[in-house]
């Protein structure tokens, strides 16, 4: 895969595509993590005299123009942390589109507005995307793939402008990249893994995957109480997922087999309602009351897991260990968080919402080994999945 040192960028118009989904409160950034990690490919090609044009979605618009999904914030937060203006087009390949790039000098950079304003982007007819890539393509001289948030996607400015134009991988998928090699290749153990978050659904897939490869998982949030269930459990009114317990109990049953341990937690924060004033009390993993549903692991049960991570070389956490956004409930989360910031291990952080939640509870994203700015990349990646994004920058 190239990189962007092999490019020769001066004078020449460059479109970049860049994860730049940021959480918005109205038009105010409430976390500008991705835009921060989007500025080195940017700063470097500006400097190195290129005309940058930057591609981006934010949310999930529909396929049509929408205000509340606008860049237009983006643009303005990027310009201050570049230190230089950005230029803004309204639309993405129409007439402000072409104007603006049409505007720039050597090293000036513009962001084009929400490319999922256009149900092309999105679509899963070929040649629609196609054409739209064509458009895309037109703008721009040479390609670089930056936005690893959305590499997973077999979208027109993620797959189809790449092979459209000479492309390299930016400096943001460069390191994204290094670190799941670190995860897959060339992994330090023992390897422990981390698992919360809503949706067992959801983690099926890198579970499955991690069975053969990591040395121990440990499994919080939602998803502990369909694995407690497996286990013939009572879980009251927790999250449940009924038509996956015989893919768990196989999960549990290989991993014996595997001589993969795996941890589940022995205490739980079990509360009358979901609310942060609700009724609480820490219960036994076994005896959860019927009427009372799980949203957090217990104080034990956070003790056990630094334990279990405290000797490990290799530390992969996706997925809060319970509902961390109501305090009552953040404590398996902060447990874990701080376990990772005194491991010695090389400690990676996936998924929007553990990043979020080791922001938000204060901890130093430098005291983590990465911080990863694709929850559903890195899990795709780590399933053995081919992701569209990097496969058009290959070759
Ligand atoms: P990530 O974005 O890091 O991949 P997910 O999106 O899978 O994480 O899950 C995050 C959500 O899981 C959080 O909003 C959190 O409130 C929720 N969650 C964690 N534990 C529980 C639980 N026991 N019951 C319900 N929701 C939970
Ligand atoms: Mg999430």
């Amino acid at each position: 895969m190239k990189t962007i040192d092999d490019l020769d960028v001066a004078g020449k118009r460059v479109l970049v595509r860049a994860d730049l989904n940021v959480p918005l409160d109205g038009a105010t950034i409430t976390d500008d993590g991705r835009i921060r990690a989007s500025v080195p490919t940017i700063r470097t090609l500006a400097e190195r005299g290129a005309r940058v044009v930057v591609t981006a979605h934010l949310g999930r618009p529909k396929g049509e123009p929408n205000p509340a999904y606008s860049l237009a914030p983006v643009a303005a937060r990027l310009g201050e942390l570049l230190g230089r203006p950005v230029a803004f087009a309204t639309d993405t390949v129409g007439d402000s589109a072409r104007a603006t790039v049409a505007s720039l000098g050597d090293g000036d950079v513009a962001l084009l507005e929400n490319v999922r304003f256009n149900a092309a982007e999105t679509s899963k007819d070929d040649a629609e995307r196609g054409l739209f890539a064509d458009a895309l393509a037109s703008l721009a001289d040479l390609y670089v793939g930056d936005g690893f948030g959305a590499v997973h996607r077999k979208h027109a400015s993620v797959y189809d402008v790449a092979l459209k134009l000479p492309h390299a991988a930016g400096q943001l998928i460069a390191a994204e990249l290094d670190v799941l090699k670190r995860l897959t290749e060339k992994v330090e153990r023992p390897y422990a893994v981390v698992l919360g978050g809503s949706k067992v659904s959801d983690k099926l897939g890198v579970i499955d995957n991690l069975l053969d490869k990591a040395d121990r998982i440990l499994i919080g949030g939602g998803m502990v109480f369909t694995f407690l269930a497996a286990q013939g459990r009572e879980v009251g009114t927790s999250l449940l997922e009924k038509d996956q317990l015989d893919t768990v109990r196989d999960y549990l049953r290989r991993a014996e087999e595997n001589g993969v341990e795996f941890v589940l937690p022995v205490d739980i924060v079990a509360a009358a309602a979901f609310a942060a004033d609700a009724e609480h009390s820490v219960v036994a993993a076994d005896a959860i009351p019927a009427d009372r549903m799980g949203l957090d692991i217990g104080p034990d049960s956070g003790e056990l897991f630094a334990a279990k991570l405290s000797d490990a070389r290799t530390v992969f956490w996706n997925g809060p260990m319970g509902v961390f956004e109501m305090a009552p409930y953040a404590g398996g989360t902060r447990a874990v968080a701080q376990a990772l910031v005194d491991s010695d291990a090389f400690t990676v952080v996936g998924g929007g919402d553990s990043a979020a939640a080791v922001r938000t509870l204060g901890f130093d994203e430098n005291a983590f080994g990465h911080i990863s700015t694709g929850g559903g990349a890195s899990l795709e990646y780590l399933e053995g999945k081919t992701l569209p994004g990097l496969d058009a920058l290959e070759g």
